[in-house]
């Protein structure tokens, strides 16, 4: 099957005139008409499976009734009011979930803001604020947003400091722990052991453990490439916080709300952060983050340390107590469990078959696969890689790249169980084709990806 996209062909087009290049990545002409749980439409009326649903922030899927309602209802109420001076009911009420459902016994409040990138922001803030430090610790390949602040914490896209920098200062970077491409015969202990290594040296060098305010880790990398932190290691690093009176942050921007198969990424480790930033799939895509915390770290700030026009805008928060509603009823958080464990079977079967699969790794519905030149080298293969998303969606798959070569597995949680083996049965297929050399790129694509 090939896709119509005429219309969507024409209007890119006329809006590459307008829109600048700064906030889009190249893929393929995909214009989204209209989207309902797993499934989008496009302006040419094709039908795709929507495998992208982290990023685009849809835990719960397009257009859920009940979230609709909710920004109806809201919307017909009050819209806004800004939330510097006066107080909204969805805004109290939110907070008040938020802190209930935040992992830990400890008291817990909450701010808002408006994407994952100033709640990361704020995560510096607080951290420095409370500990009287300045020094930020996060890791290579993460990604924590697209302000000054959050950008510098980014691991990934540290080449933009060429033309935008100079960054924040007294930020640091540690590598994160890279449990596939190893040393021979090294065991997932001797991994925490190296890395924990690299995460001690800069503080045995240059940076001073009692002038660190915080470190702050994605506990599963997103867009680093769903790579998820040795459980061992990761206590290791805690433990060192607590040692050093560090706090310890950590971002669930993209991993939580019920990605990895429990309600927060950090859940998978049983262990308590002192803050942790929520955005994406918190109101289903409406503008909304949240910065969580102990009680005692987020009473470090007043006003106006943290505080935008349209922070806790009441339309959204009304659609986050909504999507927050949504998870519990449809037991989302273990469907994302049950479900990841199904396709992680399906693509280890077909990992058994392709000499170009080099890693499956599923953590939830929440999936990375790596493609690999071939499964000795591990080298990476982003042009096989490149050939198997562009093939995906001309076979009605919307599914993108990490890092050039990992495939991005994440259709929202509600995806039904004929979409999941659609989409499982259409990438088999391609990978037969791509393992025939079956599949060829048009000339003028272009660059795809980051
Ligand atoms: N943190 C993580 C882990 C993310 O994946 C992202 C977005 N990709 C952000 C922060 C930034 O969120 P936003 O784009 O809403 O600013």
């Amino acid at each position: 099957m090939d896709l119509k996209t005429n219309k969507a062909h024409a209007m890119i087009a006329e809006e590459n005139r307008h829109y600048a290049k700064s906030a889009r990545i190249n893929y393929f002409d995909l214009v989204i008409d209209h989207a309902h749980g797993a499934e989008l439409v496009d302006v040419d009326g094709n039908k795709y499976i929507d495998l992208l649903a982290s990023a685009s922030a849809i835990n719960v899927g397009h257009t859920h009734e009940k979230v609709v309602q909710a920004i109806q209802d809201q919307a017909a109420k009050l819209i806004h009011y800004t939330p510097a001076y006066f107080h909204h009911e969805p805004g109290q009420q939110l907070a008040k979930k938020l802190a209930e459902i935040a992992p830990g016994d400890s008291e817990k409040m909450v701010t808002f803001g408006n994407s994952g990138s100033d709640a990361n922001d704020a995560i510096i803030k607080f951290a420095r604020a409370y500990t009287g430090r300045s020094y930020v610790v996060s890791y290579m390949n993460s990604y924590h947003g697209s302000t000054y602040g959050s950008q510098t914490l980014s691991g990934c896209s540290l080449n933009m400091t060429r033309k935008i920098g100079p960054m924040l200062p007294n930020v640091v970077h540690v590598p994160f722990p890279d449990a596939y491409r190893t040393y021979p015969n090294e065991t997932l202990h001797d991994v925490s052991v190296r890395y924990f290594d690299e995460f001690k040296r800069p503080f045995e060098t240059y940076l001073p453990a009692d002038e660190t305010a915080v470190v702050l880790i994605e506990p599963i990398q997103g867009d680093g490439g769903i790579v998820k932190a040795p459980d061992e290691y990761l206590h290791w690093v805690y433990d060192f916080c607590q040692e050093h009176g560090i706090l310890f942050a950590v971002d669930e921007v993209n991993q939580g709300l019920g990605r990895t198969g429990k309600m927060w990424s950090i859940d998978n480790f049983g262990i308590e952060p002192d803050l942790m930033s929520v955005g994406k799939s918190l109101a289903s895509g409406m503008p909304l983050s949240a910065v969580i915390g102990k009680k005692e770290v987020m009473e470090s700030l007043d006003a106006p340390a943290h505080l935008f026009t349209t922070s806790g805008n009441p339309v959204c928060c009304a659609a986050s107590l909504a999507t927050l509603q949504v998870i519990e009823d449809e037991h989302l958080v273990e469907k994302s469990a049950t479900d990841g464990a199904y396709a992680k079977q399906a693509f280890k079967k077909m990992q058994e078959r392709y000499a170009f699969i080099g890693d499956v790794r599923m953590y939830g519905l929440n999936g990375g696969i790596e493609i690999v030149m071939d499964k000795q080298s591990k080298t990476p293969d982003a042009d096989a890689a490149t050939k198997i998303i562009y093939r995906a969606f001309q076979k009605g798959l919307v599914i993108i790249t990490l890092q050039g070569n990992i495939l991005r597995f994440q259709p929202p949680l509600v995806i039904t169980r004929d979409q999941l083996n659609e989409a499982l049965q259409k990438l088999d297929d391609i990978f037969a084709e791509l393992d025939q050399g079956l599949i060829e790129l048009p000339d003028d694509l272009g660059n795809v990806g980051w």
